[in-house]
């Protein structure tokens, strides 16, 4: 059948426009199997989220833990080289929009996302953190980052950091996972520096001894007991209600099971109230 050119090219757009339509909403079978088996899961992320992006008491528990920071500072005769180390995720920077589009989209955690959300230097600064870097630097106290974030991300993790006024945020300062996800040896880098660590700050039990992140949660709870008097000192930690180890510490394994299993072992988990009276 003859066309015009000019109607050819309009059928052909068309075309195209339908094509690429029909590619977003209609994922392949395995990317929609994915996101239904995830979509449960990140449901349970969204009372996290909302309270991290939108409370009050969020933002007044970070400035809580600053100011104790400061507070703590302010007592200590600083010696030749003080220093403080920080993390990065959920203590500095705050990534709950990549959770949020977890459960916006339905996809699960992935490396290659995550990885992607970090080069995009859109994560906003946790509240107060960045005033107490500022303060420290005040003092003539070192800063030094150390994330678990992949070292593939150092250059955008960075940018993301001095674009949020974060000071010596640079190649020197900011240490990310190479080859193991234990902070030690890193920790242990900035010692052989001549630094005294004075404070860390972090929102998981593994910020300040690495040898807790292969503990069950009775075993977390029974070190951050043992160790109260720390916590508002030497210890600065920021809350974080939507991942964490505390999660995959509910049951041996948990990265091992489905999904499925997963929801079933969180739900387990949970102390429930009994009334003595019978109730559904
Ligand atoms: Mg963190």
């Amino acid at each position: 059948m003859y066309t015009k050119p000019l109607v050819r090219s309009w059928l052909l757009g068309n075309l195209v426009i339908a094509l690429l339509c029909s590619a977003c909403v209609s994922p392949g079978p395995k990317v929609r199997q994915e996101k239904e088996a995830a979509a449960p899961y990140n449901h349970d992320l969204v009372m996290g989220i909302l309270w991290q992006q939108h409370s009050g008491e969020y933002a007044a528990l970070c400035y809580q833990a600053f100011n104790a920071g400061k507070a703590y500072i302010a007592s200590l005769p600083l010696g030749e080289k003080p220093a403080v180390v920080f993390d990065i995720d959920e203590t500095l920077l705050d990534n709950s929009k990549y959770a949020a589009w977890m459960v916006c989209t339905g996809n699960p955690w992935g490396n290659d996302t995550w990885e992607a959300w970090c080069h995009a230097r859109e994560a906003d600064a946790v509240p107060g953190s960045r005033d107490f870097a500022l303060f420290l630097r005040e003092q003539g106290i070192e800063l030094f980052y150390i994330s678990n974030r992949p070292a593939s991300t150092t250059a955008s993790t960075i940018e993301n950091l001095q674009s949020l006024g974060f000071p010596l945020a640079d190649a020197d300062h900011v240490f990310l996972q190479e080859s193991t996800s234990d902070k030690n040896p890193r920790l242990d880098r900035i010692r052989a520096l001549g630094y005294d660590i004075l404070l860390l700050a972090g929102d998981s039990l593994e910020d300040f001894d690495s040898t807790t992140r292969k503990w069950t949660n009775q075993e977390r709870r029974a070190w951050a007991d043992a160790k109260k008097d720390g916590f508002g000192a030497y210890r600065i930690v920021l809350p974080n209600a939507v991942y964490g180890t505390f999660e995959s510490a509910i049951v041996p394994n948990y990265y091992g099971l489905s999904l499925e299993e997963k929801a079933r072992a969180r739900l387990e988990k949970i102390h429930s109230w009994k009334p003595s009276a019978a109730q559904d």
